[in-house]
């Protein structure tokens, strides 16, 4: 079935996802709102923040000012690294929930596997997917070694993984077992931060199909079954990097995407946590 904009990826517990978001990293208040709105107006029913970036309630506002119903649109929020621990993290969780304003969380995710405390957030946190405050619980920046941890200790499969992921980062193995334990993988930094679209690849690819090199990156991880998150400040951008819809990559080209995997990060590095 030919994918759109509002197309969703059913999540292990039912919960339905928009394969396409907007993330809302490093966005100023002001710039959250209006992007927020705009990203929906556009046709976008998925917005990832987190308390980290301090713009919850910007984002809560933004969607109540798009008039798009709040059932329609899927909104990611996360637990930050000091807020870890069996009541912190209920705490942190609450006034996320209070800071976006929308009634519930539809994912809520464990930012980065901190250690020692992951587990204990992890099932602290299971009590507001059981209530249901948040309608998903998932987690962020773990490794196979993070997950097979949850995994043996938990008999709540988290329903998302979201990890930097784009061609110079292609985490085939951590796809492939996310795929067979039913965990959703979704790509942040999927623009590599904006650090190397000027890369004659990716440019002489984009050419050939007419498109600009975020669109092509963009719709890899689609064709990869992997949700992305791309984030602009421009109204725009986020309309070009939301019209990936109506075009294929071919096997081929994929292929060559795939082999141009050279481990690189750009933004951060969870391998070393133990
Ligand atoms: P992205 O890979 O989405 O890249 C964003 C950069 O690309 C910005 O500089 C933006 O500039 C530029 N850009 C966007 N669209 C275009 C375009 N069409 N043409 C040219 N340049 C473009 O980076 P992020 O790190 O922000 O990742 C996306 C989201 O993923 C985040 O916002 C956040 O929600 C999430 N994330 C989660 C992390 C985690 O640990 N869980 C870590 C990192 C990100 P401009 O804004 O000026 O348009």
């Amino acid at each position: 079935m030919r994918l759109r904009i509002d197309s969703k990826a059913k999540l292990n517990n039912g919960v339905e996802m928009p394969w396409l978001g907007l993330g809302v990293w490093q966005l100023s208040s002001k710039e959250t709102m209006t992007c927020v709105e705009h990203a929906l107006r556009f046709g976008y029913r998925h917005i990832d923040t987190a308390t980290l970036y301090g713009n919850e309630s910007e984002v809560g506002l933004g969607v109540r000012k798009s008039g798009i119903p709040r059932e329609e649109v899927f909104v990611t929020t996360k637990l930050w690294n000091s807020d870890h621990g069996r009541d912190r993290s209920v705490r942190a969780f609450e006034e996320s929930l209070k800071e976006l304003g929308l009634g519930y969380i539809d994912l809520y995710l464990i930012h980065w596997p901190v250690e020692k405390d992951r587990t204990e957030s992890w099932n602290a946190l299971l009590k507001a997917l059981e209530a249901g405050r948040t309608k998903a619980l998932g987690v962020s920046n773990y490794t196979v070694r993070h997950l097979e941890e949850l995994l043996s200790g938990s008999s709540v499969v988290p329903a998302v993984n979201q990890v930097e992921f784009h061609p110079y980062l292609y985490q085939k193995e951590l796809l492939e077992y996310c795929r067979k334990k039913g965990i959703q993988l979704e790509a942040y930094s999927p623009l590599m931060k904006g650090k190397r679209l000027d890369d004659f690849s990716f440019v002489e690819m984009a050419g050939r199909y007419k498109r600009s090199v975020p669109q092509i990156l963009i719709r890899w991880c689609l064709q990869h079954g992997v949700v992305v998150i791309p984030k602009s400040s421009h109204k725009k951008r986020i309309e070009e990097n939301g019209s990936v819809f109506d075009f294929n990559i071919s096997a081929k080209d994929m292929d060559y995407l795939d082999s141009l995997h050279e481990d690189y990060r750009s933004t951060w590095d969870p391998s070393n946590v133990p």
